[in-house]
Parts: structure tokens; C-alpha cells; sequence
């Protein structure tokens, strides 16, 4: 349902395999203002996945269509495929919700040119670098390449940790999960009472 509050945009980043999705999922499911800023991507959809919720899956040529007709806040390459997000979603959504964003560095680069988005921007990380090949194999989403791939691209990811507000370690999911609520809650308080301020 729709608040009253002045609303916030928060970005989530990590190296894959982090448990970035899960935890924006647990913020929506907390959090009835939130929505999740739902990407257009060109990568096949896992079995678990559903058109519309957890990504717009679309072809390369699709793509490039909205690339070309400049639609996009945002878009990057990542692992050969596209993922992109849509500037009409943002603006239609931004007017009744708090939106949660879960796209990486390349994307909070180009979001945070857009001074009309004012963005909380969260980069997590493991508690270390082992325990997230463990987790890209638990997690059973992707082939040996493709786990190779994403794991092979944390240590250029994590350098970019440095364009973030906050950086917390996912050592364990609820105790990470608390601090993003207590960040959240501080910064809805914050836009509220700069909202105050400004009337
Ligand atoms: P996955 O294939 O595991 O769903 O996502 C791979 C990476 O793409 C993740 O780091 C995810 O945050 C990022 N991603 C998802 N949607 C977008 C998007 O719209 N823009 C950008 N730049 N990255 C995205």
C-alpha cells in the first residue's frame, strides 16, 4: 500500500553470490512501502524465476530497442548478458513507494548522475572470499563456468565498495539484516524531518 512518507531509494550491491536477493526480498516482505525495482534482462530465467517478478526477461534485440530509444536510468553488461532499469518504472513507482534497487556497481555509478535520485547506497560482502564459493555451489543457480565466472569477478567488484554509504559483512543473514533495517529506519526519519525543514 502507498505511505504518506517522504520515500527513499535504496541500492544494494554485492559480489554475486553474497545473498543480496534474499535480503532485499526480506526487506520488501518487512517493509509494505518498498518495492523492488524490477530489471529487464537478455539472461535465461532460472527455474525458480517469473517474468515480471523477478526480472523482464526479454532478447538482446529487445534490449538494444530500449537502449537505442534511451529508456533506460541504468544498464550494464554483466557475465555476457544485459540487465538494464527502466526510467518509466522508477518515476511511476518513486510517487507512492520506497524503492529498493539490487543491481551492481557499474549501474550506482550511473544511477548516482541522476541528481534527482536521491540513493542510500548499501555494498555488502562475505565474511570471506572462501565462504562465497561455497555459497555460488550451495546455491545451485548456475553451471561450473558460470560459478568460475561470478567468483572470478568478486575482486574487481569489491573495489568498488569505496562509491558506497555503508559497506556491512553477511557473516550471518539476520544480524545483516537488522543493520539494514536500523540504516533504513534512520534514513526514512532523516527524509521525513528534511522534508519538514524544507515545507
Ligand atoms: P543475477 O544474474 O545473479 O540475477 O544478477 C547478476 C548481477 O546483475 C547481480 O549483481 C545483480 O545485482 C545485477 N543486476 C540485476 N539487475 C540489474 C540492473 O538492472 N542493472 C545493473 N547494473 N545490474 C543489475
Amino acid at each position: 500500500m502507498p505511505h504518506d512518507n517522504k520515500n527513499i531509494m535504496v541500492v544494494l550491491s554485492s559480489p554475486s553470490g553474497v545473498g543480496k536477493t534474499t535480503i532485499t526480498k526480506k526487506i520488501q516482505q518487512k517493509y509494505q512501502s518498498f518495492k523492488l525495482s524490477v530489471s529487464h534482462t537478455t539472461r535465461p530465467p532460472r527455474s525458480n524465476e517469473v517474468n515480471g517478478i523477478d526480472y523482464h526477461f526479454v532478447t538482446n534485440k529487445e534490449f538494444e530497442k530500449l537502449i537505442q530509444n534511451n529508456e533506460f536510468y541504468e544498464y550494464a553488461k554483466i557475465f555476457d548478458n544485459y540487465y538494464g532499469t527502466l526510467k518509466k518504472s522508477i518515476n511511476e513507482n518513486f510517487k507512492n513507494y520506497d524503492i529498493i534497487f539490487d543491481i551492481d556497481w557499474q549501474g550506482t555509478k550511473q544511477l548516482s548522475k541522476f541528481k534527482n535520485l536521491d540513493l542510500l547506497k548499501i555494498y555488502l560482502i562475505p565474511d570471506n572470499k572462501k565462504e562465497l564459493k561455497k555459497r555460488l555451489i550451495e546455491r545451485n543457480q548456475n553451471t561450473k563456468e558460470e560459478i568460475q565466472k561470478r567468483f572470478n569477478a568478486y575482486a574487481e567488484d569489491v573495489i568498488h565498495w569505496s562509491d558506497y554509504d555503508y559497506i556491512l559483512i553477511n557473516e550471518n543473514l539476520e544480524i545483516c539484516f537488522q543493520q539494514i533495517e536500523k540504516i533504513i529506519s534512520n534514513e526514512k526519519k532523516i527524509s521525513s524531518i528534511s522534508a519538514q525543514v524544507a515545507q
